[in-house]
């Protein structure tokens, strides 16, 4: 093995192999140094149970990154070449509320309409005029996404001169919760809408968060919502099939410790062992704004505090994983069409309490969960007949308070307090199923924050999304660090969810290698549609 390399990544999650694979393809040597024993971060899936039940620990449904060149365009030809497939079900999300009624989003805008119109015709007509507007202003949210970021003053500018970009302005400092109020009448309609926002992991109610509607629904109806054929981790591994194609090299169980800099360039990295592995052009790393300061000495003090200062989410997850003899079977059976499915609270104030209780550091009383179930769809996922069950709630960052668990106070996370809510979880999922009994039940398995956390430290405190998404366009994670270099350490180029385009699977690293190449003056026309 070499120790020297034209560029050098630091972490294997998808937005970094995304990177190595576009450095690769441009002819580049590489190296991809990964701490965890596989590739993927938080694009994985892992036999967390019982052998031969793959579960997504971490991410499960995939929709950005289905506009993102690297994927529409098969750019770096995962799908043709290295095997990456996707399923897309036929609805999208559905929410499922206590009472065994539904509202489904589908691609299909009057499908979606017809299940609105149920409770409120009002609602499904406001709907569709809705998202016929926000269809127009589709391309502002997405033609962006997947290269580096225009600089918020100059984004501003750019939507003041239209009518659509005007509306998305005036949007500022509003709440999802104030705009879904004011829309629709039902309560039902309003909560289906509040929990999918929600899922940005900001609270609904925080000022800002108007803005995520008009976006989600924008995605929602142009762009398929998907899994990964087999589970996510093979997303990963078709990426690093590209890598290894392009002669590139992936070392797993390797620890990075500091950034090395000399005279104010990155020149490589230091391992936990000691070796020093050189970088004759970059380094590319996923090291969270909050960690700036412990990986790379000499930067500007005021550039590490306020990485430091960067807010986090809202609130994190505990996601629980259940290896089955049969398919969970619903009271209400049109529910196994959907890719996820989000059970909902009997009303607006208990849904919200959810939300408000993960902010303030309590565990939720209130059941309010996403579900998974791909082995209706994907039967490779498990044993011959057999299936799995994603179930997760949203959780605090930092516990305080075990809330449904007998409401003590408390200084963290434990794997006892965990797992008994792991089987908390369970007991509220099964009053929608005939069959969630435990005789069905072969093994589970649970993650809370902080296990998040030390899996991948992209997400500190077990912030799923890196930093929270309450940040300006084009600033994100810092005004400073928004364009992925770190001025300092010239050559060092970061990638995360911490990063422009955000959290979740947006093939994201695109837009680094974008910026890499342009600013090593390689003509990227011949790699990537710009
Ligand atoms: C429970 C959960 C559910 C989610 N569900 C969804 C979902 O359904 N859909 C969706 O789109 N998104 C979802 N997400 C979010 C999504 O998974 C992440 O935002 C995304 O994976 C971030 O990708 P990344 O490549 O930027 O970083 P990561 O995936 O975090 O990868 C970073 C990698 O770098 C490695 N690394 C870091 N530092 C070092 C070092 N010093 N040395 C060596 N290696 C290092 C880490 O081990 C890790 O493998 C979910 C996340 C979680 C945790």
């Amino acid at each position: 093995m070499s120790n020297q390399y034209d560029a050098v990544v630091v972490g294997a999650g998808h937005n970094s192999l995304s990177t190595a694979a576009y450095l690769a393809k441009s002819g580049m040597s590489v190296c991809v140094l990964e701490k965890n024993e596989i590739i993927g971060g938080g694009a994985v899936s892992r036999e967390v149970t019982a052998p031969g039940f793959k579960h997504d620990t971490h991410a499960t449904g995939i929709i950005l990154a289905m506009a993102n060149p690297m994927i529409s365009q098969d750019e770096l030809e995962l799908q043709s070449r290295f095997g990456l497939k996707f399923m897309s079900p036929e609805a999208t999300y559905v929410s499922l509320f206590e009472d065994e009624t539904w509202i489904g989003t589908f691609m299909g805008l009057d499908q979606t309409c017809e299940s609105i119109a149920k409770y409120s015709a009002k609602d499904a007509e406001t709907y569709r005029a809705f998202v016929n507007r926000t269809i127009k202003m589709g391309p502002i949210f997405t033609q962006g996404m997947f290269k580096p970021p225009i600089p918020p003053e100059m984004m501003l500018t750019m939507l003041g001169q239209g009518p659509e970009g005007q509306e998305i302005i005036s949007l500022y400092g509003r709440s999802c919760y104030d705009l879904v109020l004011e829309m629709f009448e039902h309560p039902k309609v309003r909560m289906h809408f509040l929990k999918w926002v929600a899922e940005g992991m900001v609270n609904p109610s925080r000022p800002g968060t108007a803005s995520s509607l008009y976006f989600m629904t924008a995605v929602a109806h142009t762009q398929e919502e998907t899994a990964v054929v087999g589970g996510t981790q093979a997303m990963s591994d078709s990426l690093g099939r590209c890598i290894e194609h392009h002669g590139g090299e992936i070392r797993i169980n390797t620890w990075v410790r500091k950034v090395i800099t000399s005279g104010g360039k990155a020149t490589g990295v230091e391992l936990s062992d000691g070796e020093v592995i050189t970088a004759s052009k970059c380094v590319v790393a996923s090291i969270h704004p909050h960690l700036l300061g412990d990986y790379i000495d000499g930067l500007d003090p005021t550039l590490v505090e306020d990485a430091k200062n960067v807010p986090l989410s809202s609130y994190g997850a505990i996601n629980t994983h259940w290896a089955l003899h049969e398919a969970p079977s619903y009271k209400c059976p049109e529910i196994n069409k959907a890719l996820l499915v989000e059970t909902i609270p009997a009303d607006m104030d208990r849904l919200m309490s959810s939300f408000d209780d993960c902010t303030n550091g309590k565990l939720a009383s209130v059941f309010n969960a996403v579900v998974a179930h791909h082995t209706n769809h994907d039967p490779s996922r498990a044993p011959e007949g057999k299936h799995t069950l994603y179930l997760y709630c949203f959780a605090p960052l930092l516990l305080k308070n075990t809330g449904p668990l007998g409401g003590q106070d408390v200084d963290g996370w434990t794997d006892e307090i965990r797992d008994e809510y792991k089987e908390w979880m369970v007991s509220e999922y099964a009053k929608f199923c005939t069959n969630m009994t435990p005789d069905n039940i072969i093994a589970s398995a649970a993650e809370s924050p902080k296990d998040m956390a030390e899996w991948s430290p992209s997400f500190q405190n077990g912030d799923i999304m890196g930093v929270t998404g309450a940040l300006p366009l084009g600033a994100r994670p810092t005004p400073v660090l928004a364009q992925y270099a770190v001025p300092g350490a010239q050559g060092l180029y970061l990638s995360g969810p911490f990063c422009h385009p955000g959290g979740a699977i947006t093939g994201g690293g695109r837009a680094t290698a974008m910026k890499i190449l342009m600013d090593s003056g390689v003509d990227v026309s011949t790699l990537m549609q710009i």
